[in-house]
């Protein structure tokens, strides 16, 4: 078989882990297979990076941040490779354009284009051990040095695995496989065997970092099978693979949340059309993402409160972009809130099943966690709760739908 095996952060975090990974990709060899592999930054390195970098400037250019970043990759890399070799096996270490890795010019977020991947294929033919840094590439024009957004190795992982046409693609993390909810806050959690794309895309999306949301979006779309597995035992993980008959039996598989975003409330603003297209254009104009919108209903047809959630990252730009377009509409103001949580459920069955957003709110009605916010789409209901209220709603909602039963 030819295998992709990533391994994030934790798993390459010391020289002690390396070694390990090095032993393990020298038992995959013998056991007949090829293997690409792409790591991650030793654990806490990209964060450093970035601290450096606002340390040095208020408001450091993207380009050399990319530059920056990318090194952290680079740096195990090398140090994996000779890790392999150490072991008697040929290994070589490639950074991200030396693999062929072509994005857009969009730096610290970009997409990948295309990958040229002759070279890890010869190396694979001679024998190699191909060790390729994720978060990674080049544009095309210019060559300059790009990443693609934190957590990017998984989607470098599962792009290459679909450029060699590779059998299985193999997420190697610190735990065990994807489970129910997050193992490190519900300790009741279980661990799926398997679950399909759309259910992985839709809890990454909503705060499971297990898998970085573009790199499931590109699964699905080239049917990449992956495996998310941990690097510290031998345990089968969990199989991301296409929907199938007994998937949709199970109405609620997991939830999540993201304590990553923030909210912002325009006060009494005039209750006539044209107010949300001119006020979300002017945030869509600055590449902010909205999530939630609620607009509540005007009691006297006169003015009305619009409320809508952001990345916190971009919150302090969103509030001064708010505040300009509030004061042209003549609303009363702008609030901030960051102590927020988007808390959400997801399953496949919910196409099939009713009751579960009631379900939901009745068990944070129970608890007393009061709901500023919803959204639905089909497979999920979201709810905006107060950020200190996060690991209850979690547990207790892991609870109601009975998840560690399975
Ligand atoms: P890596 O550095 O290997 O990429 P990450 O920290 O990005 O690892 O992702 C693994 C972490 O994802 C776990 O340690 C866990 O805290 C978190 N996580 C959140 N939700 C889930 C879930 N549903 N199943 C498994 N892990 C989850
Ligand atoms: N090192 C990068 C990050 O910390 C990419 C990754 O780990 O996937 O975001
Ligand atoms: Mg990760």
């Amino acid at each position: 078989m030819l295998i992709v095996q990533k391994y994030g952060g934790t798993s390459v975090g010391n020289i002690e882990r390396i070694k390990a990974v090095a032993e393990r990709i020298v038992r995959t060899v013998k056991e007949g297979n090829k293997v690409v592999v792409v790591v991650s930054a030793m654990a806490g390195e990209t964060d450093k990076l970035i601290s450096l970098a606002h340390q040095a400037s208020s408001n450091p250019s993207e380009r050399e941040m990319d530059l920056l970043l990318s090194s952290g990759e680079r740096v195990t890399t090398a140090l994996l490779a000779m890790a392999v070799e150490e072991l008697g096996h040929k290994a070589i270490a490639l950074t991200g354009w030396q693999a062929g890795i072509i994005t857009d010019a969009v730096h610290t977020k970009a997409k990948i284009e295309k990958i040229t991947g002759e070279r890890v294929t010869k190396a694979l033919n001679e024998g190699y051990v191909v060790v390729i840094a994720g978060f990674q590439g080049i544009t095309e024009g210019e060559g300059e040095i790009t990443t693609l957004g934190r957590g990017g190795s998984d989607l470098s992982a599962v792009a290459i695995a679909s450029a060699v046409n590779a059998d299985l693609c193999e997420i190697y993390t610190d735990v065990d496989g994807v489970y129910t909810t997050n193992p490190n806050i519900v300790p009741e959690a279980r661990k799926l065997d398997k679950i399909s794309y759309e259910e992985m895309f839709e809890l990454a999306s909503l705060g499971a970092e297990v898998l970085q949301t573009r790199s499931v979006e590109f699964a699905m779309k080239y049917e990449v099978p992956v495996v998310v597995r941990s690097s510290f035992n031998n345990n089968p993980g969990t199989l991301v693979t296409k929907e199938d008959k007994d998937m949709e039996k199970v109405v609620v598989t997991g939830v999540a949340y993201d304590k990553n975003q923030a909210k912002l409330t325009v006060v009494s603003v005039p209750d006539k059309p044209g107010i949300a297209a001119k006020l979300f254009k002017k945030i869509a104009d600055a590449n902010i993402v909205v999530d939630m919108i609620v607009q509540n209903v005007s009691s006297d047809g006169q003015a009305t409160d619009i409320s809508f959630t952001v990345p916190k990252t971009d919150s302090k730009k969103a509030l001064e972009l708010t505040e300009e377009i509030a004061k042209e509409l003549g609303a009363k103001g702008v609030n901030l809130r960051d102590d927020i949580a988007k808390i959400s459920i997801i399953g496949v069955g919910m196409r099939t099943h009713s009751g579960v957003a009631a379900q939901m709110f009745e068990t944070l009605a129970n608890h007393k966690i009061n709901i500023m916010a919803i959204s639905t789409s089909e497979i999920k209901v979201s709810c905006l709760i107060g950020a200190k209220y996060t690991e209850l709603a979690v547990r207790v909602l892991h609870d109601s739908f009975k998840l560690s039963e399975g």
